[in-house]
């Protein structure tokens, strides 16, 4: 019998808390309150709680995380902001967004994340703020990047929307630069029931400043001391998010254990490149993610479709290939050699925590399968 398996199951996951959510909804919409207020304060305080940061904003969205966070932290035109080549597009969208210009830095093979020596070779005079990305669930060097950026005087902006609950040396990703960007779509590791993000902060000038630009910039008295947006998270949100953050430590146990039983049962393979836990880090695996050899990954990807198991590849360009950025200076672009070779052979497989062992054995055997041919 063939063992459909989807890359992802939200409903697997959601579904089961079906009436605590209906409660929380009654809940609220008793309440009256519907945008920000004491759900959205609650949910910022045990994020904040869980990362180790002081404090938490509730925002609208991963993406509005990241542009809030450049915006206080000053970034505009005539700045440069370095972020891997290999990520998500608004990591660098963001910096775009705000007239600033992305640069990008090359990736470590063994851990997907940024590569410290690359951004390093990066660095002019008018870098203003660097931008790791906590790829696939698992935290960059950050003590490598802490140190260049304390050297050269540089914002952190921890990009966590991939590694909520992910740890370096112990320290919560999200408390390690001046600023940590989360996101709670609903395929991340902690998934709303639509678009939903926070910053972390230590900084509590800067936290202050993030709740002025969620709300325009607006004073109590309506007076607007600068210009933000409307960059607010809502009460039913953060409070259906509060119910799945009581669940995300069993949820990360379970994709942990999922991503244990993948290197037990598939090491060893000729031409198959497992995902590897880097040493000192505490992995949340959002993504585990398979390197192919040999230009066979999109004859592993047609296997996978006739056998209906889920799989995308993150990510089939890098942003130094993206159109939109074509006409970027030459050192934004350059040096980029290992996230295309990434680009070229990824492919990232279920991991998520409510698949079965039925279906884990049925992924597990169209690769060995695959690679016995
Ligand atoms: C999902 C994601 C974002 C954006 O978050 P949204 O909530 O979807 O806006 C940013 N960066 C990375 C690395 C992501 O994976």
């Amino acid at each position: 019998m063939k063992v459909k398996v989807p890359l992802i199951d939200v409903n697997a996951q959601n579904l089961p808390l079906a009436s605590r959510f209906g409660e929380k909804f009654q809940g609220i919409l008793n309440s009256g309150n519907f945008v920000l207020g004491a759900e959205v304060e609650s949910l910022e305080e045990e994020v904040a709680s869980l990362c180790g940061a002081r404090f938490g904003i509730g925002l609208s969205s991963g993406t509005d995380a990241l542009l809030v966070a450049l915006m206080v932290a000053g970034v505009g035109p005539g700045d440069e902001v370095i972020c891997p080549a290999f990520t998500f597009f608004a990591t660098a969208g963001s910096v775009e967004r705000l007239g600033a210009t992305p640069v990008f830095a090359d990736v470590l093979a063994d851990s997907f994340n940024i590569d410290p020596k690359s951004l390093e070779a990066k660095i002019t005079p008018r870098t203003a703020a660097i931008i790791p990305v906590h790829l696939f669930g698992q935290s960059a060097d950050m003590q490598e990047l802490r140190q260049i950026a304390s050297e050269h005087h540089l914002t952190i902006i921890e990009d966590v929307a991939q590694a909520i609950g992910a740890r370096f040396l112990d320290h919560g990703c999200g408390s390690m630069g001046d600023l940590g960007a989360f996101s709670f779509y609903p395929t991340k590791n902690l998934g709303g029931l639509g678009d939903g993000g926070m910053l972390t902060t230590d900084d509590e000038g800067l936290a202050q400043r993030v709740r002025g630009i969620r709300n325009h910039g607006m004073a109590e008295d309506y007076r607007h001391t600068m210009v933000g947006g409307n960059f607010r998270l809502d009460a039913l949100q953060a409070g259906m998010l509060r119910i799945k953050l009581g669940q995300l430590e069993d949820y990360i146990s379970a994709r942990r254990a999922n991503a244990a039983r993948y290197s037990k049962e598939l090491g060893g393979i000729d031409g198959l490149g497992l995902p590897l836990e880097g040493e000192g880090c505490f992995h949340t695996w959002n993504q585990f993610t398979l390197r192919i050899a040999d230009q066979r990954r999109d004859a592993l990807r047609a296997a996978f479709g006739v056998a209906g198991i889920g799989n995308e590849v993150y990510y089939p360009f890098t942003l130094d290939q993206q159109p939109c950025f074509r006409d970027l200076p030459e050192h934004a672009l350059d040096g980029i050699s290992v996230a295309h070779e990434l680009a070229a052979e990824c492919v990232s497989i279920p991991v998520f925590p409510e698949m079965t062992v039925a279906q884990q054995d049925a992924v597990i055997g169209v690769i060995t399968e695959f690679f016995q041919n």
